[in-house]
């Protein structure tokens, strides 16, 4: 017979109620000031004492009982009935179930946050962003942009003045958002174009050679223009800085402007727009290339080119779906 003394607790209150515990006969009798308990040695768990800490003996409804007298422990719980497997692969399988449940549950409220609340978010701070930010985030791209990764162009002025001129003469006919078109040379790029926050579009040399019309290049110069009225760019820099740096944003502390700024061109390249911000600037072309009466398929024509050129980083070539995109351009017929 094992006797010892400890405290025991009756998992309601915090009050220690002083007890003394008898092991007899697969039975433990707990016993104190109104106490009087025997529970049948099944229904008792003895945790491991950690160091020289207090063993705790856990009892069903939650009560537990503490003891320092660790030696007594020790032999309460070498009295203990084995545990038939199954008991434990039930308890076991029961926490298993409930930790997957609440991982489940975890995955997916942090999954509908980044899918669609950080997009919502950004897009409504994009749109209630002052402009002066889109031009100041665009300035500081297009800065270090050429510092690591953009050249002078090579190509004839009189090529890129002919392109620019179209554009211009276009956009005195429709409504063009705000731009400035900027024509370099970039190794790294490869053939591309992309639209910079505040309005800049960037058009490489290579992707200029890879056209077989200048219409090629307004018609991708006119989805970069989708981009621009959308303010995609500076959604994407929003949303993949995150919801601290949009709230920064919208209460007006502009002071992390240049960090937003430096990490926008890899993002243009690597992560590239959504699918969603690629059917905006997609439409938008369509309609721009039927008002310019500039034959829609001559933006079919370029994405399928650019799609098959594999030479060099293409952010055009990582657009989702070339083949689904370009089917409204085949299809669209003549001038609007
Ligand atoms: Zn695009």
């Amino acid at each position: 017979m094992t006797r010892f003394s400890g405290e025991l607790f009756d998992g309601i209150t915090s009050r220690a109620h002083p007890v003394t515990a008898t092991l007899d006969d697969g039975t433990l009798h707990i016993e104190g000031d109104g106490i009087a308990l025997a529970i049948p040695l099944g229904d008792v768990n003895v945790a491991p004492p950690v160091g020289a800490a207090r063993g705790v003996v856990h009892l069903p409804e939650g009560r537990e009982l503490h003891s320092a007298d660790l030696a007594a422990l020790a032999q309460l719980t070498q009295a203990l009935p084995a545990r038939s497997p199954e008991r434990w692969a039930h308890k076991l399988e029961s926490r298993l179930v409930y930790a997957l449940a609440a991982l489940l549950v975890s995955v997916v409220v942090i999954f509908s946050g980044l899918r669609w609340g950080l997009p919502a978010a950004a897009q409504l701070a994009a749109h209630t962003l002052p402009a002066g930010l889109d031009a100041r985030i665009g300035k500081e791209s297009l800065a270090l942009m050429e510092k690591v990764s953009l050249n002078p162009s090579k190509l004839a002025a009189a090529r890129r003045q002919a392109i620019a001129q179209r554009l211009a003469e276009q956009c005195r006919h429709q409504a063009c958002p705000p731009h400035v078109l900027l024509f370099r040379d970039s190794q790294m790029f490869g053939a591309n174009a992309m639209a910079l926050p505040g309005g800049a579009i960037v058009v490489t040399d290579a992707l200029v050679k890879l056209s077989r019309h200048d219409d090629e290049v307004l018609a991708v110069i006119a989805h970069e223009l989708g981009h621009v009225q959308h303010r995609h760019s500076l959604r994407l820099a929003l949303q993949s800085i995150g919801a601290g740096a949009i709230l920064v944003a919208v209460t007006g502390d502009i002071g992390s402007v240049t960090d937003l700024a430096a990490g926008l061109p890899s993002l243009l390249l690597q992560s590239g727009y959504s699918r969603d911000m690629e059917r905006e600037a997609d439409a938008y072309a369509l309609a721009w290339l039927g008002t310019a009466c500039i034959p829609a398929r001559r933006f079919a024509d370029i994405l399928d080119r650019l799609d098959k050129n594999t030479s060099g980083t293409n952010l055009l070539d990582s657009h989702p779906g070339t083949r689904e995109r370009i089917q409204p351009f085949l299809a669209a017929r003549g001038c609007t």
